[in-house]
């Protein structure tokens, strides 16, 4: 029997949110439980467990799942505690069995106050445990690939898709070099190279942008006889740490130089094309106007509070601007705000109650605005994601002032799909605006009932007007915070 312990630490931090994520918004599994949670989801985990239920001579040892909706850095006494626990429990069950191989479930852009690269920390705390033992990683687009996180590991599997649509066949690619690595015949050989570069814009998106050409190639590449990983990962522009930028990584059994050589190419690629890879966007009034002009559903996207990327959530800009405007259609807009949720929960569901809306958890950059709402229903919080994991939004409200809909929320949720709003009630497409607080992750689940698109151009801790942002640890210089970069490849 080959046993393949695995374990999942994931959150994506946003360094500008003022807000920690605290070690009370991990959601844990453990054990067994871990299995039965996963089953049947579109996740990295489900799809690795697929493949190795194909061979009756792997064994499975699920230790430890922690997994946070993405927020502020993780304060050090909350992170230490978060790490300790995986480790033991992956000290743990490695004291009761052989232990062949790990499979590390990752998301890549974690950062910890005091902390840079968390799950650098984790793998190196991981091969004391289990030594030298083939060890793979999954992660996310957005990682921030560290030297310390390559030296860990024997192989590294990005996605490749954005939106992120490809979670499960990542479970799977991770599972088949696994598979590879345990025949004993290969060797692994992971390079990268750096770009000082940070991206953002609808170039980015695979299906239809610039940047699928790169992963493309990457995809040939993992498509050849050779070939055990390749991606692009161009980290999370708002992880303000040392190592942020982006990476190309190419994984060859044997083979290094022509590893490089195509790392290289796909290096130049992503610079030659560097200007197309910034978001291009609108105000907040052109946004209304479009919507105006639009017959059917608009989609403000609010890239600059996305909780997906980071943020905080209670960005009231878009709200605000609403309120004021003359707009007179449906509008439905989240918002994490949890002493408006208790008041609305005071007065119970079909009361009236003046409520402040936003500007807590980031009030140096929102101020919060009052507005006397009807408490159309109340929820308590537990849903399920498009993926199939589930969302914990705490005691949940929708508010309604005259033609506006508020999806008010005690914790951070992905305010990114229509489950989000459906599962409390508001169907999307029954309104002509619908604000996300996601970049461009939102364009699978709204493709089919979205008539327009407005990037909306507001303040916000993940702004994609990436000067706009207090910079301090990213290595300097880097595109496009920074004029005349050279880059190695040019
Ligand atoms: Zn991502």
């Amino acid at each position: 029997m080959t046993n393949i312990l695995f374990a999942e630490m994931r959150q994506e931090t946003a360094s500008f949110n003022p807000f920690p994520t605290d070690y009370a918004m991990f959601q844990q599994f453990q054990g067994r439980q871990l299995l039965e949670k996963y089953a049947g989801t579109k996740t990295e985990i489900s799809g690795f467990m697929d493949v190795m239920a194909e061979d009756d001579e792997i064994s499975l040892i699920p230790t430890m799942s922690a997994a946070s909706v993405s927020g502020g850095a993780i304060p050090t006494a909350d992170l230490d505690r978060l790490i300790d626990e995986i480790v033991e429990s992956i000290r743990q069950a490695a004291s009761e069995n052989k232990i062949d191989a790990v499979y590390m479930c990752l998301h890549g852009a974690m950062a910890g106050v005091t902390e840079d690269d968390p799950e650098g920390r984790l793998l190196s705390r991981v091969r004391e445990i289990v030594g030298d033992v083939p060890l793979v990683a999954t992660i996310d687009l957005h990682a921030i690939l560290t030297d310390r996180m390559l030296e860990l590991c024997d192989v590294i599997v990005p996605f490749h898709t954005y939106p992120h649509v490809d979670q499960y066949e990542t479970g799977q690619r991770a599972a088949n070099c696994m598979r590879k690595l345990l025949s004993g015949n290969v060797k692994p050989e992971m390079v990268t190279v750096k770009i000082p570069l940070l991206v953002r814009g609808d170039e980015l998106i695979t299906d239809s942008g610039k940047f699928g050409e790169a992963i493309r190639m990457c995809q040939e590449i993992e498509a050849s006889e050779t070939g055990l990983s390749a991606g692009v990962n161009i980290g999370n522009a708002f992880t303000d740490v040392p190592e942020l930028r982006t990476n190309v990584l190419v994984v060859r059994d044997g083979q290094r130089d022509q590893a490089l050589g195509e790392a290289r190419e796909i290096g130049q690629f992503m610079w030659a094309n560097r200007e197309l890879f910034k978001a291009e966007l609108i105000s907040v009034e052109q946004s209304i106007e479009v919507a105006r002009q639009t017959d059917g559903l608009t989609v403000f996207s609010d890239a600059a509070d996305a909780t997906a990327s980071g943020a905080s959530g209670d960005s009231n800009e878009i709200l605000k601007a609403l309120v004021e405007s003359e707009f007179d259609g449906r509008c439905l807009v989240p918002i994490v705000d949890q002493p408006a949720v208790q008041a609305a929960k005071t007065v119970g569901a079909g009361g009236t109650v003046t409520v402040s809306l936003g500007g807590r958890l980031d009030p140096g950059r929102f101020t919060p605005l009052s507005l006397e709402v009807e408490v159309v229903s109340l929820h308590d919080g537990h849903f399920a994601y498009e993926n199939g994991l589930p969302g914990f939004g705490g005691n949940v409200a929708i508010l309604r002032y005259q033609n506006i809909d508020i999806l008010a929320v005690e914790r951070s949720l992905y305010f990114v799909g229509q489950r989000v709003f459906a599962s409390h009630g508001c169907d999307p497409a029954d309104y002509r605006i619908v604000v996300v607080k996601s970049p461009n992750g939102f364009r699978p689940y709204y493709e089919t009932i979205a008539s327009a698109i407005c990037a909306v151009d507001v303040i916000g801790s993940t702004s994609a007007n990436l000067k706009s942002l207090p910079y301090q640890k990213v290595a300097r210089p880097i595109f496009p915070l920074d004029d005349g970069v050279n880059c190695a490849f040019e």
